[in-house]
């Protein structure tokens, strides 16, 4: 079995690569390393399972040999590097996804997309379930990733209704790990990383919203189970960690476990920054047999491991 994964150096996509190498398929790897990194793969090189191939998802390609599954996780993903880039964004929701599209339907491979909670932009409704249709301002500052994902879901769907195409639809929601970007500006990876360095941690507006937060290998688990279901099963399906808390009280538990002598600060909340985020995963449950395993202090733990390291070996 071969799967294309798009993204595959960016947090996520490595990770996937590895499961999917685990469990026997050879993985090709499109990455423009616009917001992932070479040493994620790194430990696959010379791997005859893996291939790694630098290519923009937002210009066509065509693949030698055969492919069973397409996994579109090609993205700029925290706010910070899609602010950074938005019409790059765009784009690779748009043409991006439809140059997949194009790739799955020539080698009729299965389709995953790896689309996001934010299409539920700030929602009205907690915890969200699939059902609910979202809150999102169309053109705001967040809008080059919320609605390009919205393009990307509405792209899969078309081609279902006109192509037939083995389609899945993965929401994901908040999730952290170890090689996430230290730089990323992502909530987990910032506090972690200022708290090693004895910075202030800079909780952004009362730190009153609230965000769940899933481990990354729970997450991964839950895609693979999504990729093995029936041609019927298209999603959208949420996976994500219905443990919601503030964003202050993981300030709080970051500071706890790290033992840091930082202070929290209060910085201006981002413009359309969400006030509340909470999946809700009785269908993922029932479908798959899924739910997350690793607690948020589990997660955290390891996820401090892997940047205590970062940073030791940085100096
Ligand atoms: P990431 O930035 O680490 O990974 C994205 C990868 O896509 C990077 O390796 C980047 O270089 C690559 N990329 C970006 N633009 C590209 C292009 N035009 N062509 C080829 N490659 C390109 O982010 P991540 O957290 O691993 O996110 C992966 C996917 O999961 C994204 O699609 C993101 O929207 C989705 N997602 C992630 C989260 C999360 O909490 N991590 C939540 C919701 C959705
Ligand atoms: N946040 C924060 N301090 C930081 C980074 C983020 O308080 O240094 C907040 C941010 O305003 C948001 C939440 O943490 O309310 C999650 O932010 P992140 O960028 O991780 O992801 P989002 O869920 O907003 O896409």
């Amino acid at each position: 079995m071969r799967a294309v994964v798009s993204g595959g150096a960016g947090f996520l996509g490595s990770h996937l690569s590895d499961l999917l190498i685990e469990k026997g398929w050879k993985v090709l790897c499109l990455d423009n390393f616009a917001t992932g990194r070479e040493e994620n793969v790194a430990h696959l090189a010379g791997n005859p399972q893996f291939e790694l191939v630098r290519h923009d998802v937002t210009q066509p390609i065509t693949v030698e040999g055969s492919a069973d599954a397409v996994l579109h996780f090609a993205c700029p993903a925290s706010p910070v590097d899609y602010l950074r880039l938005p019409i790059e964004t765009l784009e690779v929701g748009s043409l991006g996804t439809r140059n997949m599209l194009e790739l799955a339907q020539a080698k009729e491979a299965r389709f995953l997309l790896a689309s996001t909670s934010e299409c539920y932009g700030d929602p009205e409704v907690s915890p969200q379930p699939e059902t609910y249709w979202g809150h999102v301002n169309p053109i705001g500052v967040r809008s080059c990733y919320d609605e390009g994902k919205r393009c990307a879901e509405t792209l899969f769907f078309d081609y279902l209704r006109q192509h037939t195409l083995k389609i899945k639809v993965v929401r994901i929601f908040n999730t952290y790990g170890p090689r996430m970007h230290p730089n990323d500006g992502r909530v987990v990876s910032n506090f972690i990383v200022q708290a090693l360095r004895g910075e202030d941690i800079t909780l952004y507006g009362d730190g009153s919203q609230t965000r769940a937060f899933c481990y990354v290998d729970d997450l991964i688990e839950g895609m693979i189970r999504m990729m093995g279901t029936s041609d019927e099963v298209t999603g959208p399906l949420n996976i994500g960690n219905p443990h919601e808390i503030t964003v202050r009280e993981l300030a709080e538990q970051i500071v706890r476990l790290t033992g840091t002598r930082s202070q929290i600060v209060f910085r201006p909340l981002p413009v359309d920054d969400p006030t509340q985020r909470c999946p809700d995963i009785s269908k993922a449950s029932s479908l798959l047999g899924w739910s997350p395993r690793v607690s948020l202090k589990d997660g955290l733990h390891n996820t401090i491991a892997y940047f205590a390291n970062m940073l030791e070996n940085a100096e």
